[in-house]
């Protein structure tokens, strides 16, 4: 049980983050769930995870700002006493032929799910060191993994993820912390609402479907309890079978 442990859930208004908050206070612990959603989106996700009996919190700021990034957690670890777990699920997408693509376009993407992961990851250190534990899972792609022709900047961003994790396992190992990785295929949630009437696209998943947030996060759960205490540094797919 995660009883009295406080996770930190980016992009955790909608989707996959959501569905991971949920879950995670399901089990116990408290939630800070940051997020770039409509302040009622965030506030109606919160109403739900109090419901199930645990501390939450929302708070609306952009995971690619440094500094803004360092501010919050100082404020979470002073309210909430501590940071056991960091889910970084916190994603965009700007998808376009490298041909058409413009510069902040690529920029953009870099910034929130490569630089974002980074500075929640390196704002979260200090606090993991000094208590000797913590738990980090971010959120990669399948298209980091295997590429995707008009996600040059997407799969680009989400491979530097899967460098990150392995470096950040490697070097916090010896302070208790353990971080791992997952690579979703395709899930239906917003960011997938056009390509879900795409039949071609669910012909070409092995398992004819696209996923859902629930599969995902039952995995990254997974990760970030007591479950997986002997895995670090791991990358695992959760994709029908589309990236064998
Ligand atoms: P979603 O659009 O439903 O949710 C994205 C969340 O990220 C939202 O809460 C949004 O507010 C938040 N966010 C966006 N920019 C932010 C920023 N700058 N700072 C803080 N929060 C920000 O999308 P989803 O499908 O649930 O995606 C979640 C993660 O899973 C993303 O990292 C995405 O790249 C990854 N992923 C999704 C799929 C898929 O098929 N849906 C596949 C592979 C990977």
């Amino acid at each position: 049980m995660l009883n009295g442990k406080t996770a930190v859930v980016t992009g955790g208004g909608s989707g996959i983050g959501k569905a991971t908050a949920l879950k995670l206070a399901a089990d116990g612990a408290n939630i800070v769930v940051v997020h770039m959603d409509p302040e009622e989106k965030a506030a109606a996700v919160i109403e739900e995870i109090e419901a199930l009996g645990v501390k939450a919190k929302a708070i609306r700021m952009d995971v690619s700002d440094f500094s803004a990034v360092e501010g919050m957690i100082g404020d979470i670890v002073a309210e909430f006493g501590s940071i056991d777990i960091l889910i970084n699920c916190a994603g965009i997408t700007k998808d376009g032929l490298i041909a058409r693509m413009k510069e902040d376009q690529f920029d953009a993407v870099i910034s929130v799910n490569l630089k974002g992961t980074f500075n929640m990851i390196r704002h979260c250190t200090p606090v993991f060191m000094k208590q000797k534990h913590g738990t980090i899972v971010n959120v990669s792609s399948v298209s980091g993994l295997i590429g995707n022709p008009g996600q040059a900047n997407y799969s680009t961003s989400k491979a530097g993820v899967v460098g990150l994790t392995k470096s950040t396992a490697k070097e916090l190992v010896s302070r208790g912390v353990r971080c791992n990785a997952v690579a979703p295929g395709f899930i239906a949630t917003d960011m997938t609402a056009n390509l879900s009437k795409n039949n071609k696209l669910v012909d070409m998943i092995p398992m004819k479907r696209m996923g859902t947030a629930d599969e995902v996060a039952d995995l990254i759960f997974f990760l970030a309890s007591d479950a997986s205490s002997y895995i670090t540094g791991e990358i695992i797919k959760v994709d029908g079978g589309v990236a064998i």
